[in-house]
């Protein structure tokens, strides 16, 4: 799924309707605080101006995704998985 996820691309996400585990970043929000990336290393990571980019939503058990969209503090974090909005 896209590093950087606009609005309408997380739109399309939510008509796979697959099980498949999508996760949005609301950069605007992100002030690359890191807490994301400590809990799913494997799914998120800083980028160069120190905003949070998904890696690959699938390397993480879906606990520790929604761990680190919970604990975000400005709450970018955005997760689905096939159709249903898991988070927030
Ligand atoms: S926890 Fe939230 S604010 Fe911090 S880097 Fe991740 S997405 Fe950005």
């Amino acid at each position: 799924m896209s590093l950087d996820m606009n609005w309408v691309e997380w739109d399309r996400a939510m008509e796979i309707g697959e099980d498949e585990v999508v996760i949005a970043i609301d950069r605007a929000e992100c002030i690359g605080s890191g807490q994301c990336v400590a809990v799913a290393p494997r799914a998120f990571r800083l980028d160069d101006v120190m905003k949070a980019v998904v890696i690959d939503p699938q390397a993480e058990p879906l606990e520790n995704i929604l761990e680190a969209a919970e604990i975000c503090p400005t709450r970018a974090i955005y997760v689905s998985q096939g159709r249903d909005v898991v988070f927030p």
